[in-house]
């Protein structure tokens, strides 16, 4: 007890510094009971329809549309239709309701962070301070490309496509919506996109921005269900499939399509090492990991799931890792002061248990900080496995949680080695004082995205997207906009 507290009873010293709750309120979101498709800028009812819920207490938001594979074609026509005009449009018309969609989401951003939240999970503040202005940002990005395409693709005629089929997953719903619909249209093509069971809700508000901006009708088209949706649109006439989610599914889209003719890019799993040296900026490192793994409760296909730490500075960042991981908040999603959020679904929940079994079973050594996790809802505390050898499970499959595993390494050769020791290749970062170490590991390390003394920073600017399992195809940048046209 401080002098002061001796002193007073009524100290206005508190006794205990944990947070007061900091509930971000659920007014502004104004729910429908129940959703239909978007087809053709009007809303469609559908024969079948399933709950979506709030993963922090399982309690129902929703009901919300099954797609049929006849629902879907219906979809496809609409957005068919609407590609004639659309794509004929000035380059610099198109840019103007890119723009407006991009300022309409900004104004509205409160509105979609705290229903991002609520469906998905994810604490407030990441929805709020990341992923609304990420995805406004990509719409105000690519307005700016859609009358430069002569310029930024010089003397290849570029034209759009026709009809884009996306299909997305439940970790950034909104703002995986806007890396696919922006590049998009920028480039004159029309879309019918699919958001995951899990999270539909931001893609269903979405549409009614689409709605504010005045968007034609069909150039915008939203179909909801589960996986048999997403596999009729990649049946369906559409000239494009942009898909984001697991490996395996990937992989059956690609066998799918295979010389039918339409274009297609995967953006899929990863398994990324985050490798410190003995040089860096320790805390900065420390900081590094814990927003690498526990950042979105590690649902991130670039997640730093792998930790290389060089052996002379092994326990003293474990050590430090171990102390800052007792500082982060776990709990209500829609709490300011909220660290780490709830797991997504049961079913992701049951993914990450039943590694993290196999992790302790193999002889890792588990860590986990002591929090009380609340009694209703999907949770799973932040953990970090040590004594990993290269070939346990945690080491090798993408386990899409708040789960870390480290490993050692000696030399730079050595990091390399088993930095690209993966079926992946999404990404990687690099913690070190030295800039050519940094270049030299950059040419060196198997990943599309390399991350020097930061991790998990997103830009529109910057194109993301990765090698061997972890899909083909970049997002983000001219080279986003890329596969979403044709060339002479
Ligand atoms: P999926 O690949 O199953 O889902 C991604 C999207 O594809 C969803 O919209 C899904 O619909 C849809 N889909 C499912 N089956 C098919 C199909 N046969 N044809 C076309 N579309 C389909 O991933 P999950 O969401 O189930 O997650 C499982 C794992 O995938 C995670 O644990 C993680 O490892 C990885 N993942 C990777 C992501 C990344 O960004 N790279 C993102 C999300 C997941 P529905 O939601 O209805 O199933």
């Amino acid at each position: 007890m401080t002098d002061l507290e001796k002193r007073s009873d009524r100290s206005p010293v508190p006794a205990d510094w944990t947070y007061a709750p900091a509930p971000e309120s659920t007014d502004i979101v104004r729910l429908q009971e129940r959703y239909g498709l978007y087809v053709g800028g009007e809303w469609l009812d559908t024969k079948e329809h399933f709950a979506t819920i709030a993963p922090r207490d399982e309690s129902p938001l929703a009901e919300v549309a099954q797609a049929s594979g006849a629902d879907v074609q219906n979809a496809v026509a609409a957005a068919r239709e609407a590609f004639g005009s659309w794509s004929k449009l000035p380059g610099s018309e198109r840019a103007k309701y890119l723009f407006r969609i991009a300022r309409i989401l900004a104004e509205r951003s409160r509105e979609f962070a705290v229903l991002e939240s609520l469906n998905g999970g994810k604490p407030i503040k990441e929805s709020r301070d990341v992923d609304l202005p990420l995805a406004a940002a990509h719409f105000f990005y690519y307005a700016g490309w859609a009358d430069k395409l002569e310029y930024a693709f010089p003397n290849r005629s570029p034209k759009p496509l026709g009809v884009a089929g996306q299909i997305i997953p439940w970790n950034f719903p909104l703002l995986m919506l806007a890396w696919k619909i922006a590049p998009a249209l920028a480039a004159g093509n029309t879309v019918v996109l699919k958001p995951a069971e899990t999270t539909p809700l931001t893609a269903l508000l979405f549409c009614d921005v689409v709605r504010q901006a005045e968007l034609p009708p069909g150039v915008v088209n939203i179909v909801t269900g589960d996986g048999s949706t997403g596999a009729a649109l990649v049946e369906s006439e559409v000239d494009k499939i942009a898909f984001t989610g697991s490996t395996d599914v990937g992989k059956a889209i690609q066998r799918r399509l295979a010389g039918s003719g339409k274009k297609v890019t995967l953006e899929l799993g990863g398994k990324a090492a985050n490798i410190v040296f003995d040089d860096c900026a320790l805390d900065q490192a420390v900081e590094g990991i814990v927003n690498g793994i526990y950042f979105n409760q590690g649902h991130v296909c670039c997640a730093g799931s792998r930790l290389f730490v060089q052996e002379s500075i092994y326990e003293p960042v474990v050590e430090k890792l171990k102390k800052r991981m007792t500082t982060l908040r776990v709990g209500d999603p829609l709490d300011k002061n909220t660290d780490v959020g709830a797991i997504n679904s049961r079913m992701q929940l049951e993914k990450i248990e039943e590694l993290v079994a196999a992790g302790k079973e193999e002889g890792a050594e588990i860590y986990q900080p002591p929090c009380r996790l609340p009694e209703k809802g999907y949770w799973f505390a932040p953990t970090v496995f040590t004594n990993v050898a290269q070939s346990y499970r945690i080491a090798q499959e993408e386990i899409f949680g708040p789960v870390l595993s480290v490993l050692t390494f000696r030399t730079p050769d050595e990091a390399v080695e088993k930095a690209n020791n993966t079926p992946y290749g999404l990404s990687a970062g690099v913690w070190t004082e030295k800039g050519s170490r940094i270049l030299w590991m950059a040419e060196r390390l198997r990943a599309g995205v390399v991350w020097a003394n930061t991790f998990n920073r997103f830009d529109p600017t910057s194109p993301f997207g990765g090698y061997k399992e972890s899909g083909f195809g970049r997002e983000g940048g001219l080279h986003g906009m890329e596969p979403y046209l044709d060339f002479e």
